[in-house]
């Protein structure tokens, strides 16, 4: 009893309104260790059984989880912040595509059978053994769905690290979906920093991240002693460029989605907007146009497009930005970014330039920062003048913009949409912004080892 009331808790806040949604009890570092241990017992027998299998077990959770979509999109919303349909919407889309993506993962791990004049080999692609997953609190059941469910598939048992911000719903992601799994098979860790260095530390053999850069480069060089396998998704600071021949409405009103959705914390929100200064007067009145049109408010509150930044942290760093861009020379264009508790206004900044913290490092808030340029050469040197290569979009006349499309230094990009690919495209982030990749083929196969057994042909 004692040691109930004393153990250490996460509280976590509403970021509308300060209040404990709830708590849970931090996982002692002293137990991590022991918990590896039960999760390579377990991989014995789950990577024995067959992709069919796994996928059965994954896909009665995902039923449960669209069936409880409107309570556990409740609660997301309640502890990260956003609207309430697209907490609802999270939670029931990764429901909702459990089957087809079990399937595609499925697919994607069969043996590849090959041969020359001398000899037949078969690729297999088998697990690693115990997969770590250390993911951010912004998207806080999609992110570890995207890490977990290929990991799983690929026969790799799991530890989950969810942020310390979110807990509530990974915590309830897990236990839906280990309700099908043998026990151990999916495991979760609650605290910060000293649990997720204590899990890469650990004895276990690949480690999926998704965060920021500066921990991303911590977390190789804790697995580099090993050589442990790294995934790696990191920030992003994705351009978008807007040529003179694009249709300004449309990119103004895609600059506002992308760069003020879920309040700016997202990894391919845009964080820097160039645009041909001959169109550029009438982009920027429509671009402040459209940011009126998205109502900040408590995600519970059905009128809100925009909800509260995740805490006091983040929000103080966006405006820290904003103010040092202001000192520097860039203009605030209609209203400020007016801060109520963790509520920030969608701000837009004009005569913004390289010299500002807020085009060069991520700023992951509300805010659309407008630079002009004077001819595509400038704008594509403009938008590859950063370490981070993520997402990018480009505005134009068609052709004209897959021609710049394709010498931007991004993972993903765009032409006159956002980045995300057709099905069955990676996500992936180019320069500093990852460290091999996931979806696709080629991303499920990260969690395996591809192992070649070669026989000679009868001569
Ligand atoms: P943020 O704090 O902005 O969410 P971070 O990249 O700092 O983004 O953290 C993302 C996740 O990584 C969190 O779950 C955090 O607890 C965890 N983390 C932080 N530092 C380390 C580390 N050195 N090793 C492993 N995990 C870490």
């Amino acid at each position: 009893m004692t040691d109930i009331i004393t153990a250490p808790v996460l509280h976590s806040l509403n970021p509308a309104t300060g209040e404990v949604v709830g708590s849970v009890p931090i996982t002692p570092v002293r137990e991590i260790p022991a918990m590896i241990q039960r999760a390579r017992e377990a991989q014995r027998e789950w990577r024995r059984m067959s992709l069919e299998d796994r996928a059965a077990c994954l896909v009665r959770g995902g039923k449960v989880l669209v069936e409880r979509a409107d309570e556990l999109g409740r609660l997301l919303t309640r502890e990260m912040g956003k609207p309430l349909r697209e907490g609802v919407g999270e939670v029931r889309g990764c429901g909702a595509w459990m089957e087809e993506e079990t399937r595609d993962i499925a697919a994607a791990l069969q043996p590849d059978h090959l041969e020359d004049e001398r000899t037949i080999s078969t690729v297999f692609h088998d697990p690693y053994g115990v997969c770590a997953a250390i993911t951010p609190w912004n998207f806080p059941i999609s992110m570890p769905h995207s890490l977990v469910i290929p990991a799983l598939m690929a026969g790799n048992t799991v530890i989950l690290k969810p942020s310390e911000e979110t807990p509530l719903i990974a915590q309830a992601y897990v236990e839906v979906l280990s309700a099908f799994l043998p026990s151990d098979v999916l495991s979760i860790v609650h605290g910060a920093d000293e649990q997720g260095k204590a899990l890469v530390a650990g004895d276990v053999d690949i480690i999926a991240f998704t965060g920021s850069r500066e921990t991303g480069k911590k977390i190789l060089g804790s697995a580099s002693g090993g050589l442990k396998r790294v995934i790696l998704e990191l920030g992003g600071k994705d351009p978008l460029v807007v040529l003179h021949d694009a249709d300004i409405d449309k990119a103004a009103r895609f600059a506002a989605l992308n760069s003020f959705r879920n309040a700016g914390q997202v990894c391919v929100s845009t964080e820097r907007i160039y645009v041909d200064e001959r169109i550029a007067p009438e982009f920027e009145q429509a671009l402040l146009r459209h940011a009126g049109e998205l109502p900040v408010g408590a995600g519970e509150d059905e009128s809100t497009r925009i909800g509260p930044m995740i805490n006091l942290r983040q929000r103080d760093h966006v405006l820290s930005h904003v103010d040092d861009a202001v000192k520097k020379g860039a203009h605030v264009l209609g209203q400020g970014p007016s801060a109520q508790g963790n509520f920030l206004q969608p701000t837009v900044l004009t005569g913004v330039s390289h010299e500002m913290d807020i085009m060069r490092e991520e700023t992951f808030g509300p805010v659309a920062c407008v630079m002009r340029f004077r001819n595509d050469d400038e704008a594509i040197a403009l938008a590859n003048d950063t370490p981070f290569g993520l997402g990018a979009a480009v505005f134009g006349e068609e052709e004209h913009a897959a021609q710049i499309g394709r010498q931007l230094d991004a993972g993903m990009i765009g032409i006159n949409k956002g980045c995300g690919g057709a099905a069955g495209s990676p996500w992936v982030g180019a320069k500093q912004s990852g460290y091999g990749y996931h979806s696709s083929r080629e991303g499920h196969r990260q969690f395996t080892q591809a192992r070649v057994v070669s026989r000679s042909k009868p001569s």
